[in-house]
């Protein structure tokens, strides 16, 4: 059977090259980074090659990467380091749980944190942003690219905001890396976290701009590494192949490939919103079915019309009458691979709060699924996906209790 991988948000395979460029730090080239023999130096010295990458990715100084264990870290990181009891913290209620979980626990330990609200659309308004400030606010996190719609957040308008407010700013970037240009020095940011292993690299590494003189405290402590920022031996193997994927990424933003790809999720966007029933979560209201046989005739609409940024690769459609988690296990039996609007926290599933915070019924976000391309992904794969979504919504809204309206 075809299988048909639609779930890059989730994670990403490792590129060839990324295997290859790696391949030497697991054996021959083992040596500890903070060892100063030869073996240690050999580390060092391709640890250093790799922030150089990675100070490129961001547009910032190579002093200014740290390397970690992935976007969780860097995103605690941001939230513990900087935050004390008293501080004013302002995120949003469309975060990642790596921040939202962290903001959490500092609500508990004496930190006022204000969760601002996104538009239905799926952006935050900046406006809110500012209205959320107040004299102790010490510090503002926004994700660049929401990881469930893929809408991009204006995060150069909430730096300024920032900067005139004289706090700190951290972006969490994770959904973004690779697929849009990041450039801390125009997002006004003083922290961003990114992963290797949503942009073709390896799992459990990650890497942090942090802007030189900002305060923020280590999570871990023990040794030197990272200017004392990060402690614990250096992953070299896992360090070398995120910056060959930094290094693969960039040429991505400039080769076409970025492109082509949103041609293909708009290829498929299109083909699923012909089914009746069905919808863009996030960035195109307009495309509902229904109000597209409305529009049809009308020469302002477009699938070009593009309200809100999003990164290529995400659309986020809701299906009427539908159990999202059933349209996943269906596409799974067809070998196609995506992810539900919804999340399995100790085995209960919950309707996702970033649809939710857009203004979805449980219902609505329960029947949401969400696919997302890999830069690989080929034209006969998205010919492969559009045959088969038709056939398992049919079937699955032809048995449906939803669909019947025996389900409240
Ligand atoms: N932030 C966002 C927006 C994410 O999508 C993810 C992963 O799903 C993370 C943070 C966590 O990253 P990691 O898996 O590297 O811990």
């Amino acid at each position: 059977m075809k299988r048909v991988y639609m779930d890059a948000n989730a994670t990403t395979p490792l590129l060839p090259e990324v295997m290859e460029a790696m391949r030497p730090y697991w054996t021959e080239r083992f040596g500890n980074a903070s060892s100063i023999h030869f073996d240690g130096q050999h580390a060092h010295a391709a640890v250093d090659r790799a922030r150089a990458t990675l100070a490129e990715f961001f547009n910032c100084h190579d002093a200014e990467v740290v390397f970690n264990s992935g976007g969780t870290e860097g995103d605690n990181t941001a939230i513990f380091g900087l935050l004390r009891p008293g501080d004013h913290f302002i995120t949003t209620s469309i975060e990642h749980s790596a921040i939202l979980a962290a903001a959490e626990r500092m609500v508990s330990q004496g930190v006022e944190t204000t969760f601002v609200a996104p538009q239905p659309s799926g952006l935050i308004d900046p406006a809110e942003v500012q209205r959320a400030l107040r004299p102790g606010t010490r510090l503002i996190s926004v994700m660049l690219a929401n990881n469930e719609t893929g809408v991009l957040q204006p995060v150069e308008e909430i730096g300024r905001i920032a900067r005139e407010a004289g706090a700190f700013f951290h972006i969490d970037g994770v959904q973004g890396a690779g697929k849009v240009k990041l450039d801390v020095r125009r997002f006004g940011c003083h922290l961003l976290s990114i992963s290797a292993h949503k942009m073709y690299g390896p799992k459990g590494v990650g890497a942090m701009f942090v802007r030189r003189g900002t305060p923020v405290e280590s999570l871990l402590v023990g040794g030197s590494h990272e200017r004392r920022r990060r402690a614990g031996t250096e992953n070299v193997p896992g360090i070398v192949g995120m910056a060959k994927a930094a290094e693969l990424a960039m040429l991505s933003l400039e080769d076409g490939t970025i492109e082509r790809m949103a041609k293909l999720r708009d290829k498929l966007e299109a083909g699923i919103l012909e089914l009746p029933g069905t919808g863009v979560n996030g960035a195109h209201s307009i495309r509902s079915h229904s109000e597209r046989a409305q529009r049809v005739e009308g020469p302002a609409f477009s699938f070009s019309d593009n309200a809100v940024p999003r990164v290529a690769n995400t659309t986020n459609i809701w299906f009427d009458q539908l159990e999202g988690e059933a349209l996943v296990i269906a596409l799974d039996l067809k070998g196609v691979a995506v992810s539900g609007g919804s999340a399995c926290h100790s085995g209960a599933t919950e309707p996702s709060h970033v649809l939710m915070a857009m203004g979805l019924s449980k219902m609505q976000a329960r029947a949401s699924l969400r696919f997302s391309l890999l830069k690989t992904a080929t034209e006969a794969d998205v010919d492969y996906v559009l045959k088969v979504v038709p056939e398992a919504v049919e079937h699955l809204r032809a048995i449906s209790p939803v669909a019947a309206g025996t389900l409240g």
